[in-house]
Order: C-alpha cells, then sequence, then structure tokens
C-alpha cells in the first residue's frame, strides 16, 4: 500500500498497517516530517481530547466520525503516549498536552512505523495516481507517477490534510485526487482562524488590541447545501471561552471555536458578562446611590473585564445614548438609557468581514464528502482501494485535541480495514 502525506494521519496509518503485515510506502512532498505537529499546540501539541466525541465535530454528515471514534478512542491513544514514555498533563477542558514538545509525539509516529517497517520517501512529490481498470492476476490496483519513479500498489490511502498553512507545505492534492476519481467535495473553507472586521468599523476597537477576557459567543450556522426550510433547522452554537482583542479583530478560543460555525455576513452575539444581568445590576445600583455611572458600571461588570475595555465600552455606548457620561449620577439616570447600556454588553452584535485565511487557521473545514466513504474502513464507494483518511475529509473537529484524535481513529479505521481485506 501507498499513503501520501506523512502528517498526523499518514504517519499513523502507515506504522499501524506496517504492523499487521502490510507493505507499506509512506510519501511526502515535503523536505520535513509532520510540520503542522511540531508546530501544534504552541509546541507542546495538544494530541488529543478526554472527551472526544462526534459531538465535537462538525461536517455535513455529523454521524459520519461516529464509527471510527469509537473503534479507536481517545483513551487508545493516551495509552499509546503512556506506553511511549512520554508525561503529559490536562491543561483545559480535558486538552491533553506533552510536557516536554511536540517532538515527542512525531518520535512516537516514526518508532510505529519504523516497527511496521515502512518505507518513508521525503521529500518525494506525488503526480499523477492511476487506476488500473482490470488488474490481471499479481498487478496492482493502482499507479503513481512520483518524483523518484512509478510506484504500484493495491491500496492508496489519501492523508494529504487541509489548506491551513500552505507555507509548511499543504495543497489540495487530496481534495483534487478524490474529485478526479468522481468525489465531491464539500466547499472548503478556513476554520478555528481569527475574524477580521472592516478597517473603519474596527478602528474604535483596535486600540484595546491584547486585551483578553472569558465570554460566551454565540452563532447561528447557515443551512447546509440542500437543507429544506424547517426541516433540519439549524440551532445557535455556543461557546464558552476566553475572548482576545487584535488589531484587524478578535481572536482567542473563543473566537476559534465559532469560526467553525459562522458564515459571512452573519453576525455574531458575545456576551461580556456571562451569567450577570447588566442591565438589571444598573438598575439596582440606582438604590440610595451617589456613585458616578463609570464607578458603578464598574461594579457591575465581572472582576475579569480588562478597566481599558470597560471605559471604552462606556465612551462608544455614550457616543450614541449622550446621557451616558462617565460623570452623571447613576441615581438620576433613565432606567431605559442604563438597560442599552447592560444589554449592549450582555449581548454584543458584532458582524465580522471576513477571516485571517488559511495563513492563519488552524484547520480547514469541508473536503471529501463522507457520503462518498465507508465510515468503517475510510474506503472511497466510488473506487475500491481508494481511502481518505484526517483533515482532507469533511470531518472539522473543535478546537481542543479534536482534529489530532480525529486522524489517529480515522487512520487506524483504514489500517484495520485493509489489513482485514
Ligand atoms: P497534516 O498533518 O496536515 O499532514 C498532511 C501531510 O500531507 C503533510 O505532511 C504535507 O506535507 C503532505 N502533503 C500535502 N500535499 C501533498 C502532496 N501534494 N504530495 C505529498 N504530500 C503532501 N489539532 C489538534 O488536535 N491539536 C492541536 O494542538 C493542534 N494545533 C494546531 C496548530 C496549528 C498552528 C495548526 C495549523 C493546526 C493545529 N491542529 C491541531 C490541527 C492538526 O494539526 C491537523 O488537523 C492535523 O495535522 C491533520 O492531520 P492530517 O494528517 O490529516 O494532515
Amino acid at each position: 500500500m501507498v499513503v501520501i502525506g506523512a502528517g498526523a494521519a499518514g504517519l499513523f496509518c502507515a506504522g499501524a498497517a506496517g504492523q499487521r503485515g502490510l507493505r507499506v510506502l509512506l510519501l511526502d512532498h515535503a523536505t520535513k516530517v509532520a510540520e503542522k505537529i511540531r508546530i501544534s499546540g504552541g509546541g507542546r501539541c495538544n494530541f488529543t481530547n478526554r472527551e472526544a466525541l462526534p459531538a465535537n465535530y462538525l461536517g455535513e454528515n455529523p454521524h459520519f466520525c461516529r464509527s471510527a471514534l469509537a473503534q479507536y478512542t481517545c483513551a487508545d491513544f493516551i495509552e499509546l503516549v503512556r506506553r511511549h514514555g512520554i508525561a503529559f498533563h490536562e491543561k483545559h477542558k480535558g486538552q491533553l498536552f506533552c510536557d516536554g514538545s511536540s517532538q515527542q509525539i512525531i518520535d512516537l509516529l516514526l518508532t510505529e512505523c519504523t516497527e511496521g517497517g515502512v518505507t518513508r520517501r521525503q521529500p518525494c512529490g506525488v503526480g499523477a495516481v492511476r487506476a488500473v481498470a482490470e488488474p490481471g492476476p499479481g498487478e496492482r490496483r493502482f499507479e503513481l507517477d512520483t518524483e523518484q519513479g512509478l510506484v504500484r500498489a493495491d491500496h492508496v490511502v489519501v492523508a494529504t490534510g487541509g489548506l491551513s498553512i500552505p507555507k509548511i507545505g499543504a495543497t489540495d492534492f487530496g481534495q483534487r485526487l478524490a474529485q478526479q476519481f468522481g468525489h465531491r467535495i464539500v466547499p472548503l473553507r478556513p476554520a478555528l482562524v481569527p475574524l477580521t472586521f472592516d478597517a473603519a468599523q474596527w478602528a474604535r476597537w483596535s486600540a484595546l488590541s491584547g486585551v483578553a477576557l472569558p465570554v460566551v459567543v454565540t452563532a447561528t450556522p447557515a443551512p447546509a447545501e440542500g437543507a429544506t426550510k424547517g426541516k433540519n433547522k439549524v440551532k445557535p452554537v455556543s461557546f464558552d471561552e476566553d475572548l482576545l482583542f487584535t488589531h484587524r479583530g478578535l481572536s482567542g478560543p473563543a473566537i476559534l471555536q465559532i469560526s467553525s460555525f459562522w458564515a459571512p455576513g452573519q453576525p455574531l452575539s458575545i456576551n461580556l458578562a456571562p451569567g450577570i444581568d447588566l442591565a438589571e445590576a444598573l438598575r439596582q445600583s440606582k438604590q440610595g446611590s451617589r456613585r458616578q455611572l463609570s464607578t458603578a458600571w464598574r461594579d457591575a461588570l465581572p472582576e475579569a473585564v480588562p478597566q481599558r475595555l470597560a471605559q471604552a465600552w462606556l465612551q462608544d455606548t455614550a457616543a450614541r445614548h449622550p446621557a451616558l457620561q462617565d460623570t452623571a449620577a447613576v441615581a438620576e439616570l433613565k432606567d431605559k438609557d442604563l438597560d442599552a447600556l447592560g444589554q449592549s454588553a450582555n449581548a454584543w452584535s458584532i458582524t465580522p468581514s471576513g477571516t485571517e485565511g488559511y495563513a492563519k487557521a488552524e484547520v480547514t473545514a469541508g473536503g471529501v464528502d463522507t457520503r462518498e466513504l465507508s465510515s468503517q474502513s475510510m474506503e472511497s464507494k466510488l473506487q475500491p482501494g481508494l481511502y481518505f483518511i484526517g483533515e482532507v475529509v469533511d470531518v472539522t473537529g473543535w478546537l481542543g485535541g479534536y482534529n489530532f484524535q480525529w486522524a489517529w481513529s480515522s487512520a487506524m479505521a483504514c489500517a484495520r480495514a485493509m489489513a482485514q481485506s
């Protein structure tokens, strides 16, 4: 068998298949192996999540990932990490990181490949991939033109990933190959990506660059292509995570998470004070109080809201509600003005103009339509012997180790199925 792409999914599949008796050739056009793993998780690779469940993945066919995730679970990968003597820790919401560096996960994968007798050619670009129409006895089902000559194989596994971070070797080779064999591609888009705003719209917030705070962010995903109105009604999606202001827009885990669900033109709703009804808190502060609005406002907000943001928010709202001056006595302000201030921060409605694109996106949403793949084996239903694993497939995980878990699970489902065929 040939695996194209020596990233997370390709390396894991190659090692697992080799250990099950298959002769494996692994090809990658990049000079360095698994660069994306190296830069992942801030250099410490968030290699899985203790709670990796189908609900943590998006795609047009949401149940597709269920079988592979059940066949090879996060507990299975944690066990492998332990067997390799890699120390790790849980950071936040089940996210597991190496104590040392991402290189430990790359070394784990390379060791598994060595144990499986895998031959790796890298750098080695791949050109045309042809299916042999009716292979005779002793003939292989596929021929591949590579920079190191013609290769013949019975199984071809495509593990070339998504389009994110083109400068380290991402290409749309896998998606194009899928199309060549008649597969539909769910439109690709950057996901887990910072969101940007029109420069004019953002000018009033850009000075807050670097400000971070916990928020709840909500978006209503666009209905899937072909979805009928009423049926399959899309529900709003919310994340309770940190938000970061940047020079060009918004980032931080809350925004990366919601970006995967955001569609151009749609507003986001951001609650800057989760769990607090700010309008009510401001009304309460009128009782027997001589405080100025700026003090009452600061007191109503959670401590986690930085002072720079509290001040900027009040000034911005005062531009539309002139009564809301910093020095105004809160007891003398009308409820409707206080309500406007409180509600604006409890439900900040803002429409991004775009994203930072593939250069900054952690993953690519969309990919090979899973309705044309076997969920048990990842094999193409259109071309026997052809498999798609990892990010090239239309399965996109949330932020937090879910994407690597999909790489491991889909790779193992494929390796086991090939070994049994
Ligand atoms: P990749 O790992 O991208 O591997 C694809 C391989 O295919 C590459 O080696 C590439 O060189 C090769 N290739 C591409 N085109 C060709 C071609 N034409 N010919 C030959 N070879 C080709 N996910 C997590 O779960 N946790 C994290 O901490 C995390 N951090 C991330 C941080 C960053 C900055 C980025 C960009 C992503 C992060 N991700 C993380 C996402 C995760 O890295 C990917 O989802 C995962 O690597 C996908 O695995 P893959 O094997 O499908 O693709």
